[in-house]
């Protein structure tokens, strides 16, 4: 890009929204449709979107698990923005404690996940899949112990799919209760293991419990 040295790059790791992204189970469709068509005589151009407030790259509020839980817009700016560290692991189908206790430097507040899951974003698939590289519930508890602030992953859920079958994910219901935000549904296949600079910004829109995110992350 730029001569100089010092000129930050940025990566760009958000999952656009559009009608071929893929959606959680029940969540869809997307809705993208021109009200106003300039090639149809209409003075502007403007979309009306339809869609669920998890898709594409997206945030997580406590609100969306815990009844009383904290909502997007109470989310402090500080959470969402600063200092990261992306970890990667190829070779996992599914990230556990000890996984994260022989990687992660000590003093991380915001951790990405690179698996194999990125792929997927690459190939363009617009299909869901089920058997995805997921976190542990134990991953989860060790997240919250070591003070993490924010976690994202690759995929549209850091939990297993079968959590899902009866009862709330476990390692969302740990993460969301010690008010850990989520960042879900990252593509990560450009970018090394090591440390950025996290710029995660949901969008204020809806009913809080979370929202599709343009997320950078900055190389120094
Ligand atoms: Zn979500």
């Amino acid at each position: 890009m730029g001569s100089t040295t010092d000129m930050p790059i940025y990566h760009d790791i958000t999952v656009p929204v559009s009608p071929e992204t893929p959606l959680w189970p029940g969540d869809g469709p997307v809705r993208v449709e021109m009200v106003a068509d300039m090639a149809k005589g209409a003075p502007a151009n403007v979309s009306r979107l339809c869609l669920s407030s998890h898709t594409g790259t997206h945030v997580d509020a406590p609100f969306h698990f815990i009844r009383n839980g904290k909502k997007l817009p109470e989310i402090p700016l500080d959470t969402l923005i600063g200092p990261c560290w992306v970890a990667e692991f190829p070779d996992l189908d599914a990230v556990d404690a000890v996984d994260l206790e022989a990687t992660v430097p000590v003093g991380t507040e915001r951790l990405l996940l690179k698996t194999r899951n990125s792929r997927l974003w690459d190939e363009k698939r617009s299909d869901f899949i089920t058997d995805y590289v997921f976190v542990t519930p134990a991953a989860a508890e060790w997240i919250v112990r070591r003070g993490i602030r924010l976690v994202g992953i690759d995929y549209l859920s850091l939990d297993a799919y079968s959590e899902y079958v009866e009862s709330a994910p476990s390692a969302h219901l740990t993460l969301l209760r010690n008010e850990v935000v989520i960042l879900e549904t990252v593509n990560l296949s450009g970018i090394a293991e090591g440390r950025y600079q996290l710029i995660c910004l949901p969008l204020l829109a809806g009913n809080g419990d979370g929202a599709p995110a343009r997320v950078v992350l900055v190389e120094e």
